[in-house]
């Protein structure tokens, strides 16, 4: 009888290599055992344990009992070191030390340089990840990036907000100190420049109290005056720098000013190369605008109050009329590009800015999204207790596991028995993303014995109420999670974990979620509307079994929704191996930046004028 035998009555019986493995871990995890204490010892070092509880332990042990055989595979693999979470922990998961964020180094390389190379500079009010509220910083984070690599000079240029966290900007400088118009003065503004997950940044700080305040958005300052005074000062930039890009790339209506300025003001001044692209990446947001407001920039707000303007079409008549200054944008911009190309065909059938882009429809297309594969990527995330990619998933398993552990919600363990489908909704809590299929969800997923994490931020305190109710109401128990917060650490690990990426939106420009669900293997369940019909396709529907990739439904109903839960619900218990086969699928679809930056680039040449 050796180490590995057991003595049953009269008999010895060998151990099987597995529940040896078990043995030998849970004596190695004896709190007396050496490799403990040495392993305890250098995980003390690491701050993101040193006020945590010591759970890791035990949860090692419960993982290791139900799934032996995979834990050979962990063990062996070097997942032995992950610190197991739990919801008492001191410090939650997803707040824990990560290693830098800098993935300047994953662009990648071996994309083809373009010819005829332009200087882009995007003047945009958000960019991931230093001052992201949703998919806009994604967007301009992710083309700069992909333009980058085609060989092109990008710069965008970013107000200098307070909140920005000056860590995550590598080489800050202040390049520029210069006056720039406001309501009667001359302000003094810093322009910094820095590099952001390898992309250069250009930073605007006036000397007011603008961009002040603890987020992106909502601080104590008049918001469109704000962005009104950030658009001229980007051109001041310019102009007293002496910069010339071939293309201004404006995004949504605080930058809907410039291309205004650029064509009246400026543009007789001493900028003459630019041209100038306008994005919309959503309709509903259009910049109301007094006449009086618009002046404080230096235009004569009365000259742009017609309909062939900036005019709101809705308000003529009033008193007072109003203007809209991303009307304004797409009557001055050289070219106008829309998030998707549902969106755009359904922007021209409705709202009150049908008339304005079907007038400009010339210059108007729609370019579907991308998302950045260098920061959205499973196989490196940083974020992540195991990584993973198509070809090599168990990590995702992992991943699934540790975030139930860590929010409390049950789990058979890290393969055998954990069955409960997971799904995430990772949003802002506004309207447009079809808030009450978002609360029946959470209800309906529990009927069907599966578990749901939201993660959302409302802006609206009638919304952000209703969302405390629920997660009151459910938080404690045993399938369903709501997370009241932005966090781009968790929303990672959430992709990662799911196996169901929920997108319910009333309508939805691009939508990004159900992409980045899918590069992390979680199958999208979705509405078709805009760039969600755009990118995800039935896989009941037998007319194109190549392109289908997730569950789909057009009501905005309950029953709508609860049809392409139950179908997603039954792939997954009822036919594991074709459920894999989609999983497998989503993850290989390439959505990424590289593949559609080049219809921008197109857009970019046709309009730069040679110099
Ligand atoms: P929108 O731009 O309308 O907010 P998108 O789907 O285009 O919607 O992009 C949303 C982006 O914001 C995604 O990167 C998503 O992961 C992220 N996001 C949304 N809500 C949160 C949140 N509460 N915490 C972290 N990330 C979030």
């Amino acid at each position: 009888m050796d180490a590995f035998s057991v003595q049953r009555g009269n008999t010895s019986t060998r151990l099987s290599p597995s529940t040896r493995l078990t043995i030998l871990l849970l004596h190695l995890n004896h709190p007396k055992s050496p490799r403990v204490v040495a392993v305890a010892k250098r995980k003390r070092n690491k701050k993101t344990l040193s006020t945590s509880k010591p759970h890791s332990c035990s949860f090692k042990l419960q993982a290791l009992q139900v799934g032996a055989d995979i834990n050979e595979g962990l063990v062996s693999s070097g997942y032995e070191d992950i610190v197991w979470p739990s919801p008492s922990d001191e410090i939650p998961f997803w707040k824990r030390d990560f290693s830098s964020w800098d993935i300047s180094s994953d662009v990648p390389v071996n994309v083809q340089k373009d010819s005829n190379l332009m200087h882009l500079v995007h003047v945009t009010a958000e960019m991931a990840p230093i001052a992201k509220v949703g998919g806009l910083g994604d967007v301009v984070t992710g083309l700069a990036r992909a333009c980058l690599s085609r060989g092109h000079k990008v710069d965008i240029m970013l107000p200098f907000y307070e909140c920005i966290q000056k860590q995550q900007i590598n080489e800050l400088a202040l390049i520029t100190t210069y006056n720039s118009y406001h309501d009667g003065n001359w302000v003094p503004t810093n322009a910094y420049r820095g590099m952001v997950s390898g992309i250069p940044v250009i930073f605007i700080e006036p000397s007011s109290h603008f961009f002040k305040g603890q987020y992106v958005y909502g601080g104590s300052y008049n918001e469109l005056e704000a962005y009104l005074f950030f658009s001229r000062a980007c051109l001041e930039w310019m102009q007293v720098t002496g910069t010339q890009p071939d293309i201004i790339h404006v995004h949504e209506w605080q930058t809907g000013a410039l291309p205004m300025l650029y064509w009246d003001m400026y543009h007789q001044l001493s900028l003459q190369k630019p041209r100038i692209v306008l994005t919309i990446h959503n309709m509903e947001h259009y910049g109301e605008c007094s006449k009086e407001q618009l002046s404080k920039c230096g235009l004569d707000g009365s000259i742009y109050a017609t309909v062939d303007k900036s005019l709101d079409d809705r308000t003529i008549g009033h008193n007072p009329e109003r203007l809209s200054l991303l009307k304004g944008g797409i009557v001055y911009s050289n070219t106008i590009v829309t998030v998707s190309p549902t969106y755009l065909k359904e922007t021209l059938c409705s709202g009150w800015l049908s008339s304005t882009l079907i007038r400009n429809r010339d210059k108007y297309c729609g370019i579907l999204n991308g998302i950045d594969t260098a920061m959205w990527n499973p196989a490196t995330d940083v974020f992540l207790p195991a990584r993973f990619h198509a070809q090599k998933t168990e990590g995702k398993k992992i991943c699934k596991y540790f975030v139930q552990r860590g929010l409390g919600l049950p789990s058979g363990g890290i393969t055998a028995g954990n069955h409960a489908p997971l799904v995430v909704c990772i949003t802002r809590l506004v309207a447009q993303k079809g808030l009450h299929l978002i609360t029946h969800a959470i209800k309906h997923v529990e009927e069907l014995g599966g578990q749901m994490i939201v993660l959302g931020k409302a802006s609206d305190g009638r919304v952000e109420r209703e969302f405390e109710g629920l997660a009151n109401l459910h938080n404690e128990g045993p399938s369903i999670r709501i997370l009241l917060m932005y966090s781009e650490e968790l929303s990672h690990m959430l992709y990662a974990a799911a196996d169901m990426v929920l997108v319910p939106s009333i309508y939805e420009p691009c939508g990004l979620a159900q992409m980045i669900g899918m590069r992390y293997g979680a199958v999208p369940v979705v509405r078709k509307t805009g760039g969600l019909a755009d990118t995800v396709f039935d896989i009941d529907d037998l007319s194109q079994p190549e392109i289908a990739n997730g569950f789909v439904f057009e009501g905005i109903d309950e029953g709508s929704l609860n049809c392409a839960l139950d179908r997603s619900f039954s792939y997954y218990q009822e036919k594991p191996n074709e459920w894999n086969g989609i999983v497998r699928k989503v993850m290989e679809i390439d959505n990424s930046w590289n593949n559609t930056a080049g219809k921008y680039i197109d857009v970019y040449k046709s309009i730069r004028v040679r110099w």
